[in-house]
């Protein structure tokens, strides 16, 4: 054998580099399903199935086409195990490998590995990211997408934005009507096929104690179903997506959302097709650059500042936060609305869209003082579009200001005003987002005052966060220590007490490698 073409889990694009000069009289591709990619963070059942079927089909694919495909179904051990015995058997002169999504994955293969590719799904390279970074003295994605957007001549109009503006934000991210969002049509499902079915039985008899539900399960895991899942979002919520982008409902887990994260991060779509329907689609300016600015701006950006930061990005912790991921996360049994909403519909069908991550889940995290690796691990395992090179940016600099400032200009932190604003979950909840103290303080608003007073020094540093500092002065020193004895209480016990939540069980891991 001369090449062995290795494909990952997360690189199922038949253009990909893996496959130049590719001569399938001496050629072959390997892939594997190594039951550690589901253990080292407790992969939700529904990501480990979509990785897996979606892996299969790829493979039936390659098969028809008439490549050999060396493939081992699911089994124990690592990814690197499984490659060195099957380089034993078949001695290929070579393995090629596309760039990985994820350090840890990209150092337990270089062993073995003789070669990595480009990854040419994304529309910068690494190194593109790093001569942006270079000589500046903050990063921040608005430079960076104005780039992009310039040397892709996407809404561009000669060297102008479209519409005169680089961004519509004014126009866009609205909370929904009271009435809510009315009659939506629901996004398009792909139930099970065999080739699912049958993925779904290796998982639960071999994975049976990973959590998440595969009830739902409805992802795309062909390329053909992830381009009709494009096209359903194009035709039927993209027009709205950029006015509803940032709002929530109860029982809503899609609302005007695209729903392809997932596609995209197995590569079952490319970024450029997806950027070229969404320009030409007959949609306002507004939804669509608010649609674009996700994919050619954050996407990009989080993937560039996570090669440029690793391996220390991810044990940076600002604030140091030390407490522990109270134990809610993996059940969503819980009093607070919007969490129990949050998280119940993330272990359904392994998805949240943004605002729920960044500003229920995220934010109760940060305001608590969950250990950033802590947070991130769960991030890791609970969503299907889920790759560290997403993910770790997102939650350790986005979400929790673990970076002390490198992604974000200031942390998004918000009491439970915000989440009152932008959704519906207060009206039905026991709490009250208004009040910081008294049993029906809302965690999140008692927390965010804590948060500011807990963190005041480093945060006076951080010039966006004057306004939210100025309005702590005004709380009088007896209001400040009543609300933080009732913060340390829920710090302690990682919840408001009550009957139902025994402390010592509120915060105890339910994984025990998390
Ligand atoms: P839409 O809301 O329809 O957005 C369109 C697309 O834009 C997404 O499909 C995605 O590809 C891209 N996008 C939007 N925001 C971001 C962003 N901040 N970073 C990168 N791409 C973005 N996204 C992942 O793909 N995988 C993750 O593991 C992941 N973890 C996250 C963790 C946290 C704490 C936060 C705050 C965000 C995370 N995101 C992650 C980004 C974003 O929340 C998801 O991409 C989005 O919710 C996916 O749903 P959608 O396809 O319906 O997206
Ligand atoms: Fe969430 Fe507080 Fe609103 Fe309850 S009152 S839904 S805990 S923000």
């Amino acid at each position: 054998m001369r090449t062995l073409a290795v494909i990952l889990g997360d690189h199922l694009n038949e253009d990909s580099a893996a496959f130049d000069g590719f001569d399938p009289r001496q050629d072959a591709v390997w892939m594997a399903e190594a039951t550690d990619e589901s253990q080292h963070v407790p992969s939700h059942k529904a990501r480990t199935v979509l990785f897996l079927s979606a892996m299969r089909h790829f493979r039936d694919r390659l098969r028809a086409r008439g490549l050999t495909v060396i493939y081992q179904e699911l089994q124990p051990g690592s990814l690197a195990g499984l490659l060195q015995r099957d380089i034993e058997q078949y001695a290929p002169e070579r393995v090629i490998c596309v760039w990985p999504g994820d350090f840890r994955l990209k150092e337990a293969l270089s062993p073995q590995v003789h070669q990595f590719l480009e990854d040419r799904h994304f529309l910068s390279t690494p190194d593109d990211f790093r001569r942006h970074a270079e000589g500046r003295k903050q990063l921040r994605l608005e430079y960076f997408y104005r780039e992009m957007r310039r040397r892709y001549r996407i809404l561009m109009e000669g060297d102008q934005p479209e519409g005169g503006a680089w961004n519509f934000d004014a126009d866009n991210r609205e909370p929904l009507p009271a009435a809510g969002p009315g009659k939506m049509p629901p996004p398009l499902r792909f139930p099970p096929d065999a080739t699912t079915q049958a993925v779904m039985a290796d998982v639960e008899q071999q994975l049976p104690g990973n959590p998440g539900s595969l009830a739902s399960f409805s992802w795309p895991v062909t390329r053909e179903q992830a381009l009709e899942a494009l096209q359903d979002f194009v035709t039927h919520r993209l027009p709205l997506f950029g006015r509803y982008q940032d709002a929530m409902w109860t029982a809503e887990p899609f609302l005007y959302h695209s729903l392809i994260s997932s596609s995209l991060n197995l590569k079952l779509l490319d970024p450029r097709e997806v950027l070229a329907a969404v320009e030409q689609a007959p949609a306002p300016l507004a939804a669509r650059e608010g649609f674009i600015r996700q994919i050619l701006g954050w996407r990009e950006y989080v993937r560039g500042l996570y090669w440029l930061k690793m391996p220390g990005y991810a044990e940076l912790n600002a604030l140091d936060a030390q407490a522990a991921l109270p134990r809610f996360y993996w059940t969503g049994d819980t009093e607070m609305a919007c969490l129990r909403d949050a998280i119940g519909q993330t272990l359904e069908h392994g998805y949240a869209h943004h605002i729920q991550r960044l500003m229920v889940t995220g934010l109760y995290a940060m305001l608590l003082g969950v250990a950033p690796r802590a947070i991130h691990e769960w991030y890791l395992a609970v969503y299907v579009d889920a790759v560290e090179w997403v993910e770790l940016p997102n939650v350790i600099g986005m979400s929790q200001f673990a970076d002390g400032g490198i992604m974000a200009s200031k942390p998004y932190a918000a009491s439970g005003k915000y989440i009152d604003r932008m959704s519906n979950h207060c009206g039905g909840c026991r709490f009250d987002p208004a009040q910081s103290t008294g049993p029906r303080a809302c965690p999140f608003t008692t927390l965010y005052w804590d948060f500011l007073m807990r963190h005041e020094q480093t945060l006076r540093k951080v010039p966006r966060m004057d306004m939210q500092l100025r309005n702590l002065v005004r709380l009088k020193p007896e209001q400040k220590k009543a609300i933080a004895e009732q913060a340390a209480d829920i710090i302690r016990t990682g919840c408001p007490t009550t009957s139902s939540s025994a402390p010592a069980a509120a915060s105890a891991p339910l994984w025990s490698n998390v």
